[in-house]
């Protein structure tokens, strides 16, 4: 924690100096003596260290200056630091001045000049104000903020990576805070620029994308060699679970992921349907023990780099990533798992991020307290959605297109017991409707072709789950839908698939090209489960290990 700040500004140097000597005398080793001549400076001064979280613990400020005075300075410093003491240096013509200014300001105190001796006529004032700003000061957030509105994707965005990755930061909305606005605004002509990430060393991003956010708080963003032996596109459970195996067994092996590591399960509060978690596991907590195992045995995992395209050279299998380089293997494992659809209605893509999220509940669920929100979708990943967010918001709506939701019984025995959750059933989203912001929504009954209108701040959408193949969609075979076909799939009428060339068929989970594997939710015929997509990782590597003998 750096040490919190005494401001001093005088325009007169032997003044300054001659304060600046005694201040550091006194309390130079538990405070940073900051000495300015103009309050303009002093002024600009602030901002940096507002946009480093510094503390200031005083303010002993001349009165008389000339372009602006100690009590003008004061008025604007202190909306920068409303904690923080103030005392007017004054010269006896002055007293009035000061005295009109403890209301205007709120000044602690006004020190005549001169204020020798300080033992006498210095210390014991501040050495009063300084303790009982220690007892009351809010000290500030040390680690990042990110700065921004509650209505923007990019922020979203920002604080969903930063949330994967668990890396903690304080949100601060401009919105609510003005404060934050004027750090903004001390940045940024572009107020609507945002989200501003502010780091502990001063330093700032505007808006960054993803991969200079990594970057910045110290991710692997690229990889360390070029060639490996086993590549793994993807880090859900299904290729966390490959690398785990990969790496112990001394494979050089490297996973890219595109977001953060851990996948659709990464987004779950709570999964109570793995093996050996009897309470229940929040798929952080899966993710963080499946990364640093992995790492462990020393896998190198890639956050904010996406795989485009596959190609194939020899032995080699080559992947082009979206920063325009390259990395070649010989194994390679799709683990890309399967997203939810966005909605196609108007209005819907304005207000993603602004209300509307797909899949989000678990970043964004506090934003929404005491509101009324709707989750939309009647399987496993909705109904964990609504549960959690009923912790926070007054109502939650499940909008369920079928008769009945399809989650697990459990889940929809909570959510019949929860107060807070209304379940539509038959129910058909129509129409969003908002300006900046989510605002109503309008659904069908699709037995009585009743429409109905609420009001919603929120609406999580966890519906129509789609595979992520389009990275091999020209090189491999794949069902109508986009799942990626693998081992027996493959073969019609005893014959392997065209253009196969080994003597062998296919590998269980080995797609139309030898040497590139699939598993987990982008895989055809895969069950949608963490457990499947871990154990389908686990057989995806003794596949790969049997492949590389043969090489
Ligand atoms: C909210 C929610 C709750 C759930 N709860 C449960 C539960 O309680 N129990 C249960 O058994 N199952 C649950 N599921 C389902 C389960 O999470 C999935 O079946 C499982 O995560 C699938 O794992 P996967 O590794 O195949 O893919 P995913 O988990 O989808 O992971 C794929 C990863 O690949 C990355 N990726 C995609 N394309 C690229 C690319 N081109 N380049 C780089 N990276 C890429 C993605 O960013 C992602 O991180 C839940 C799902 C959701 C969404």
């Amino acid at each position: 924690m750096p040490k919190p700040v005494i401001f001093t500004i005088d325009d007169d140097s032997s003044v300054l100096n001659s304060v600046e000597r005694d201040l550091r005398a006194h309390y130079g080793q538990d405070y940073r003596i900051l000495p300015i001549d103009s309050g303009g400076a002093a002024l600009d001064y602030l901002k940096k260290l507002q946009q480093r979280n510094d503390t200031v613990a005083l303010f002993l400020v001349d009165h008389r200056m000339p372009t602006m005075n100690g009590v003008e300075f004061l008025e604007q410093a202190i909306k920068a630091y409303p904690q923080a003491k103030r005392v007017l240096l004054t010269a006896y013509a002055d007293t009035q001045a000061a005295i009109d200014s403890i209301n205007e300001v709120r000044l602690d105190y006004y020190l005549m000049k001169p204020w020798h001796p300080p033992e006498e006529r210095l210390y014991p004032i501040l050495d009063e104000l300084l303790e009982d700003w220690k007892i009351h000061v809010r000290l500030p957030y040390e680690g990042i903020r990110v700065v921004g509105t509650l209505w923007s994707l990019p922020s979203h965005q920002v604080k969903d990576f930063l949330t994967r990755h668990q890396i903690p930061y304080q949100w601060l909305d401009i919105e609510k805070d003005s404060n934050a606005r004027q750090l903004v605004e001390g940045i940024s002509a572009e107020i609507s620029k945002l989200p501003i990430v502010f780091f502990p060393t001063g330093q700032s991003l505007i808006q960054p994308d993803l991969k200079e956010l990594a970057e910045k708080v110290g991710l692997q963003t690229r990889a360390a060699l070029p060639f490996y032996d086993i590549v793994v596109v993807g880090s859900g459970p299904a290729g966390l679970a490959a690398a785990v195996y990969g790496g112990s067994e001394g494979y050089r092996c490297l996973v890219i992921e595109r977001a953060a590591p851990g996948g659709q399960a990464g987004s779950s509060p709570k999964i109570e349907n793995y093996l050996g978690f009897p309470t229940g596991i929040s798929g952080d907590d899966l993710t963080r023990r499946a990364v640093s195992q992995a790492k462990r045995f020393g896998v190198e995992i890639l956050s904010a780099q996406e795989a485009k395209q596959v190609l194939v050279k020899d032995s080699y299998r080559i992947i082009q990533l979206s920063d325009g380089s390259e990395i070649s293997c010989h194994a390679l494992l799709v683990a890309t798992g399967a997203s939810f659809h966005t909605l196609k209605m108007p209005g819907a893509a304005e207000l993603t991020g602004a209300g509307i999220y797909y899949g989000a509940a678990y970043t964004e669920a506090m934003n929404y307290k005491d509101q009324d929100v709707l989750v939309v979708g009647g399987a496993n990943s909705a109904a964990q959605g609504a549960l959690y967010l009923s912790q926070f918001a007054r109502q939650v709506r499940v909008l369920i297109r079928g008769p009945q939701p399809t989650a697990s019984k459990y889940l929809i025995d909570a959510m019949e017991e929860n107060k807070k959750i209304e379940m539509l059933s038959n129910t058909d989203l129509m129409e969003v409707k908002g300006r900046n912001t989510l605002e109503q929504i309008t659904v069908k009954n699709t037995i009585s072709n009743e429409t109905q209108t609420f009001d919603a701040a929120a609406m999580f959408v966890f519906i129509g789950v789609r595979p992520q193949s389009q990275l091999v969609a020209d090189l491999v075979k794949r069902d109508e839908k986009g799942y990626i076909l693998t081992g027996l799939n493959l073969i019609v009428d005893k014959k392997p698939p065209q253009g196969w060339t080994l003597e062998r068929d296919p590998l269980l989970l080995e797609t139309s090209i030898p040497g590139i594997f699939a598993a987990g939710d982008v895989r055809f015929g895969t069950s949608h489960r963490v457990a499947s997509a871990v154990g389908e990782g686990a057989i995806a590597f003794a596949l790969m290990k049997e492949y590389l003998k043969t090489l």
